[in-house]
């Protein structure tokens, strides 16, 4: 049953321009929103409790007020509503509060950078209407006539330098709209009961297809995502149990993967539920880990096996210092706290070199393979080994990456000898969406 305030879009604005907020009430209410403008910081946060907009946008930069202070009180109120940041401000300023929203548990969803152009916010509006469609078309019936689908993309346990697990990423194919990604309709999910249908769905079909490559490769592990509403559930333990049971596999082969912001609230009821994950076998893994706001302290005493950078840090790690800080210091954290380190955001190879030299002990992303369907998987497996095995190591990256990445990039580009070009290439093609579009 989807809450009736999600089946009609409202966006609540503060904003001292009148021009902009005219601008903003205009094309809003054209694409079928009900809109509500205000100048108000406190009429804003009044409206926000007793209206439910579905949609904020807060001018971040208004004279004589705090926008973070603004922010603090939405969360304070538990708001459900996406919040959008607009400012002239620079991008580090906007993605500082963005990180501290969503840390606070806000659905932060995007930033308008000032002026607002017309093109701009009309696209950014596009977006909610399509979650709107997506409502009516129904999620749980996507559930349980199987529209959904997994997409595995594989990992690389980087001491042994072979693929030894898979990541399960769930996808939409609507029959309308065609193939959703999971970021626009999880959250959907999370906001009604239909997560906890939705991450059995995910898990059965994840522990059928372990079960199946585990007949030619049985040292196979598979990870899956699960929700911070997954843990707040009591019964989570027994029934991904069960899933496992029934399909005939271990629950030691399944990591499952909470991502930090939404792990670290709640801590006791999480505590229990995860403790009795762990008692069963599952191992735990703290996703996008950088990007909430947990303490050591938690991250010591819950039970998580894994840690997991987060992939803006990664993607990144090659040309800024600050990435490359965080990324060396997750890595020597979780060495030291006895926990598996993962990279997700591999995209080139002076990347992975660099985190096999700092001892990261498992990589993901594009670099190594794309999501791909089940069946494409085996192949990547075995062509992966082959490759290795007449693998040329390429020559150290220079001392200091931040001086010299481009052009070692720019070196590694150029075309080699064709045994070293089949190195680490992508197993896919660069212009595959990520998903695979069956
Ligand atoms: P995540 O768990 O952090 O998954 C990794 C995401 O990063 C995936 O996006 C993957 O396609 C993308 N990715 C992997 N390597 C690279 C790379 O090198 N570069 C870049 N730019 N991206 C890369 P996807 O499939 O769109 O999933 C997005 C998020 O949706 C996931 O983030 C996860 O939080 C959530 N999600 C996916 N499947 C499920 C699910 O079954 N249940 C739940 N609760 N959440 C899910
Ligand atoms: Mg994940
Ligand atoms: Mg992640």
């Amino acid at each position: 049953m989807v809450n009736g305030n999600l089946l009609s879009n409202r966006l609540l604005v503060v904003d001292d321009d009148p021009t902009l907020g005219r601008l903003i009430k205009a094309s809003a209410e054209s694409a079928g929103f009900e809109v509500s403008v205000t100048k108000n910081p406190t009429a804003f946060a009044e409206k926000a409790r007793i209206w439910s907009p579905t949609v904020l946008m807060l001018d971040l930069g208004m004279p004589g007020t705090d926008g973070i202070q603004i922010l603090r009180g939405l969360a304070e109120d538990r708001c459900s509503g996406h919040v959008t940041l607009m400012s002239g401000a620079d991008s580090k300023v906007m993605e500082s509060a963005t990180q501290l929203g969503r840390a606070r548990g806000l659905k932060m969803s995007g930033v308008l950078q000032k002026p607002v152009q017309l093109d701009a916010l009309r696209k950014f509006l596009a977006r909610f209407q399509v979650a709107k469609a997506l409502l009516s078309a129904d999620l749980a019936g996507a559930i349980e006539t199987d529209q959904l689908f997994l997409d595995y993309q594989l990992k690389l346990d980087c001491r042994a330098a072979r693929m030894n697990g898979v990541e399960a990423l769930v996808r939409w194919h609507h029959p309308i709209l065609g193939i959703i990604p999971p970021d626009q309709f999880i959250p959907l999910a999370e906001e009604t009961d239909l997560i906890h249908k939705l991450t059995d769905w995910v898990v059965i079909a994840a522990a059928k297809q372990i079960a199946i490559w585990h007949a030619h490769n049985p040292g196979l592990e598979i990870a899956v995502n699960i929700s911070a509403r997954d843990v707040q559930d009591l019964s989570l333990p027994d029934r991904l149990h069960k899933h496992c049971q029934n399909a005939g596999v271990e629950c030691a082969s399944m990591t499952l993967e909470l991502t930090e912001t939404g792990a670290m609230r709640e801590a006791l009821q999480m505590m229990d539920v995860l403790t009795r994950l762990r008692l069963k076998g599952f191992k735990l893994s703290i996703d996008d880990f950088g990007t909430g706001f947990s303490s050591l302290v938690q991250l010591q005493n819950m039970p998580f096996s894994e840690v997991k950078i987060d992939r803006s840090f990664v993607m990144q790690m090659m040309d800024n210092e600050g990435c490359r800080a965080i990324v060396e210091i997750v890595i020597d954290l979780a060495r030291k706290l006895g926990l598996r380190c993962v990279a997700e955001g591999v995209e080139d190879e002076l990347t992975l070199h660099s985190l096999m030299t700092l001892k990261c002990d498992a990589a993901q992303g594009y670099h190594l393979s794309r999501p791909v369907a089940a069946d494409r998987i085996p192949a990547f497996i075995s062509e992966y080994q082959l490759i290795r095995g007449i693998y040329k190591a390429p020559t150290p990256p220079p001392p200091s990456p931040f001086t010299n990445a481009q052009a070692w990039r720019r070196r590694r580009a150029a075309p080699r000898h064709s045994s070293e070009c089949a190195t680490f290439a992508p197993l896919v093609s660069a212009e595959d969406n990520g998903m695979s579009g069956r």
